[in-house]
């Protein structure tokens, strides 16, 4: 008599790191572990539950290095807002929030990224004004709720975006200005004291889920606060996770405010480090991509919210080449819209073919992929655990089903799932050896239900928030013109196509 719990999935083929082609391979699992990928056909298991995976592709369950749970209740509301028009609408877009809403808004997402083949997410969660214990126990709860694996990290600032810019408050006319001055952050020592205390409460399974700190910008960030994250982020053995470089702004400010590029600035903070993820890292110089390789640091890329940001394109070649740990990102809806990592994945490919003409430079199919799974699981600190169907590994399991229009007819399997499939032809999603989408369902998931609650929540957030989004708005023309004047400034690199930028 044992108490394990063993699965065979049986009669499908097998695409995965070291098994690219795809070919027919069984499954053996015992209880949330993958024990063994077996000839087909080659049980050796009486004992175990079979499970048919007859016409279906299994593969990995994808890594999504970098998205923010709290905006998914933000969907579609901004349309041609750049990164810098997206961060003064905060206030209107994350602000507000209850418990509740912070539940449902992560919630949300997980169900979202399950069904669409997402097993595993960084995710980096905005409380406005500041994080708190509750806030973040939330979220977690909301991802165990959905049975998804993530990395939760406060997404946190010790200055205001109107002051993280130089000279931008003085750009505002009153009495505009005394409001936006007037928006204070908690000081850094108060923010860390709430981590720690975070950090000492944990008790969900760091299998499923693990706490991460998220210093959000390099310059919206005292010096004194992102070291105390460095320092607490290694006493408890956790990550680091920040946008790093991701619009011509920021890279600009970074050299008026530091005299450095921002990754030089964070490796003088001693901040680069193994457990370290530059999310977007787009306005790089050959110079920072070689501190971050040196340091064992992780990119992750974001191509879907650099390109609807006009962000630009990150150097995803000279990354891999140098050595970067590189996953791929979704970013949050409310810069990328879905959150669906097949779609990632196919932008991180094509978003390398228009850097240049030779082929040899861009981004494979095999080189994206490895970035979605392998990739996404070092950058998550789980690489060995999770973006592989091997030993050891945990069985979180994506079944492609073959007759679905994304493989007819069926050629190079990598291939289809890489430039084909968007979501569509998933049948079903095992987290840990459990199913949690069966036949494109999200099991025990009411969608009608879902889709009421989270619309009587957004009526009452657009109450709470009116006052914050006419703010914000009126704000937006001043913050537009200074940060495309501050674009138009020269920076050493160029990351958006063509010779110049209009
Ligand atoms: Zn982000």
């Amino acid at each position: 008599m044992t108490d394990h719990v063993k699965q065979l999935i049986h009669g499908g083929r097998v695409l995965t790191a070291g098994r690219l082609g795809g070919e027919h391979a069984d499954v053996l699992i015992e209880d949330d572990t993958i024990l063994a990928v077996l000839p087909a056909g080659e049980s050796v298991s009486d004992d175990a539950r079979r499970i048919d995976a007859t016409n279906r592709l299994l593969i990995p369950g994808l890594v999504n290095a970098h998205t923010h749970g709290v905006v998914n209740l933000s969907k579609a509301l901004g349309d041609r807002w750049s990164l810098e028009l997206l961060l003064n609408a905060y206030p209107w877009t994350a602000g507000g929030r209850t418990l509740e809403h912070k539940y449902l808004s992560a919630f949300i997402g997980a169900v979202e990224m399950v069904r669409k083949g997402c097993t595993a997410c960084y995710d980096l969660v905005a409380e406005l004004p500041a994080p708190s214990v509750e806030g973040i126990d939330a979220v977690a709860r909301a991802y165990n709720d959905a049975g998804m694996r993530a990395v939760i990290a406060p997404m946190m600032a010790d200055v205001s975006f109107y002051r993280a810019i130089p000279g931008l408050l003085d750009a505002i006319p009153s009495p505009l200005r005394e409001r936006a001055a007037a928006i204070s952050l908690n000081p850094f020592d108060v923010t860390l004291a709430t981590c720690r205390q975070l950090l000492d409460k944990w008790s969900w399974d760091r299998d499923q889920l693990r706490p991460a700190l998220g210093p959000t910008i390099p310059h919206h960030c005292t010096d004194a606060f992102i070291i105390g994250c460095r320092d607490l982020a290694r006493e408890h053995g956790i990550g680091v996770q920040m946008h790093v470089a991701e619009s011509k702004v920021q890279a600009v400010v970074g050299m008026q405010r530091y005299g450095a590029t921002l990754v030089g600035h964070l490796d003088n903070l001693r901040l680069l480090a193994p457990n370290f993820t530059a999310a977007h890292a787009i306005w790089l110089d050959d110079d920072d991509i070689g501190r971050l390789a040196d340091a064992g640091a992780s990119v992750a890329h974001n191509p879907g919210s650099n390109l609807r940001l006009g962000s630009g394109l990150a150097a995803t070649r000279k990354l891999r080449d140098r050595g970067v740990t590189f996953g791929i990102g979704t970013d949050g809806c409310i810069s990328s819209d879905n959150l669906n990592m097949f779609e990632a994945m196919r932008m991180a490919a094509f978003g390398s073919r228009v850097q240049g003409p030779d082929p040899r430079q861009w981004l494979s199919a095999a080189e994206t992929f490895e970035a979605a799974t392998i990739g996404g699981a070092r950058a998550l600190g789980m690489e060995g655990r999770i973006g592989q169907i091997a030993p050891g590994h945990k069985a979180d399991v994506v079944f492609l089903d073959l007759t679905s229009i994304n493989y007819v007819p069926l050629n190079e399997p990598l291939l289809h799932k890489v430039f084909c499939e968007d979501g569509t032809g998933i049948d079903r999603v095992m987290v840990g050896g459990k199913m949690l989408v069966q036949d494109g369902r999200v099991i025990g998931i009411d969608m009608g239900k879902l889709a009421n609650e989270a619309n009587a929540a957004v009526a009452r957030l657009a109450q709470v928030n009116a006052d914050a989004r006419a703010f914000v708005q009126a704000l937006e023309p001043v913050v537009l013109d200074y940060c495309v004047g501050l674009a138009r400034q020269p920076y050493p690199v160029q990351r958006w196509c063509g010779h110049a930028h209009p």
